[in-house]
């Protein structure tokens, strides 16, 4: 099981995606809002929840707000693996010790600096960078993944080439649509039309040997070509729960305080949770899973935004379906492996942009 901890509701930035008035309005029935900005749990009673076979995100807002309670649940609870997700502004205050022991670092960085500090801040993005050369100068072996978040004014191309020449291997992109009400959607055209030109340049670098870690390819790749079936790829509500500051347990971290959808509490037992209409009377559905059961959930926007949504869904399906013959042929005439698709399932990676 993988379980996101959020260790603070706050956060020490203010990024455009996050800091909105308009994300919903007040749900007393829906929401809890009472829950402590910092961890109010015992330590005992979350190791007993953790298994050895585990793995801990460190959430929040932004989790290394609360390092001193990350260090003591690395020091007293035993898992399989320890991950963060940060903005990265305070990376540079873990010491060498406990780097060493992090699995997997998602950071937030949307390429270089004019896309990254539009969105997040004058100066982050300079910082981020200094940081990230702090965690491999003292110890961090583990993998580092960035995560960009796609709006209408970004190009997905040229932010992951960015990444790429800065030494970034590890990518992933989340489009930021239907988290509010009014979410436009008119842009999703011009975001396909990148997304084909980063696939083609994706499969292109297959003849020099390099399956780039570009995980919505990747991932997707690796189990169509498994005709793989599949539930919700990110694992909310069956494979991966969120432990809120109070002890809740709920599906996933965005619905951290969504208590009409919580799952159980911390020592008892947790129920699953599905997506529902319309993602299961889907033609994709299997292939898809989903996508995200936060927004299958809330459906802000309506049908009609859903169903736009879904359209960039069914064309990156069906355009690595495409490329899937291309993609047979570079394993079988050994330029590539198998292997070189695979990666730690559930690992805070949504996969479905
Ligand atoms: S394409 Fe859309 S409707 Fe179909 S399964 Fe995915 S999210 Fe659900
Ligand atoms: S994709 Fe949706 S359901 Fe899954 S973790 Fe992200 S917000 Fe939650």
């Amino acid at each position: 099981m993988f379980y996101h901890l959020i260790m603070r509701t706050d956060c020490n930035l203010s990024c455009s995606y996050c800091d909105r008035e308009n994300f919903a309005n007040p749900d007393e029935e829906l929401y809890e809002y009472t829950n402590p900005q910092t961890t109010n749990y015992k330590i005992e009673d979350l190791k007993k929840q953790i298994k050895k076979e585990d793995y801990i995100t460190f959430y929040g807002g932004e989790p290394l707000l609360a390092l001193k309670k990350i260090k003591e649940i690395m020091d007293t609870v035993p898992c399989k693996g320890y991950m963060l997700q940060t903005n990265g502004i305070l990376l540079n205050r873990i010491e060498k010790d406990y780097l060493e022991r992090f699995h997997t670092i998602l950071i937030s960085i949307d390429g270089d600096a004019e896309a990254t500090n539009r969105n997040r801040g004058k100066g982050v993005h300079e910082k981020i960078v200094k940081n990230i050369s702090y965690i491999q100068e003292n110890g961090f072996k583990g993998e580092l993944i960035a995560r960009i978040t796609i709006t209408r004014n970004s190009s997905l191309f040229s932010q992951v080439q960015w990444l790429l020449q800065n030494g970034f291997g590890n990518i992933h992109w989340q489009l930021d649509a239907m988290f509010y009400e009014d979410s436009p959607y008119d842009w999703y055209n011009q975001y396909n039309l990148e997304l084909k030109k980063l696939l083609d340049f994706w499969v292109e670098e297959m003849k020099k040997g390099k399956v780039l870690r570009l995980y919505p390819f990747l991932a997707l790749t690796d189990s169509l070509r498994k005709k793989e079936k599949t539930r919700l790829r990110c694992g909310a509500g069956f494979a991966n729960y969120t432990i809120t500051t109070n002890g809740k347990i709920s599906p996933c971290p965005i619905m951290g305080s969504m208590k009409k959808y919580y799952c159980g509490e911390l020592g008892s037992n947790i129920k699953e949770i599905s997506v529902q209409s319309p993602c299961t009377e889907c033609d994709i559905f299997e292939k898809c899973g989903g996508r995200c059961l936060y927004t299958n959930l809330t459906q802000h926007g309506g049908k009609e935004a859903y169903a736009a949504l879904c359209q960039t869904i069914h064309f990156l399906i069906t355009s690595i379906e495409e490329k899937l013959p291309e993609i047979e042929n570079h394993i079988k005439d050994k330029s590539i492996k198998e292997k070189d698709f695979t990666y730690l399932k559930y690992n805070g990676v949504e996969i479905i942009p």
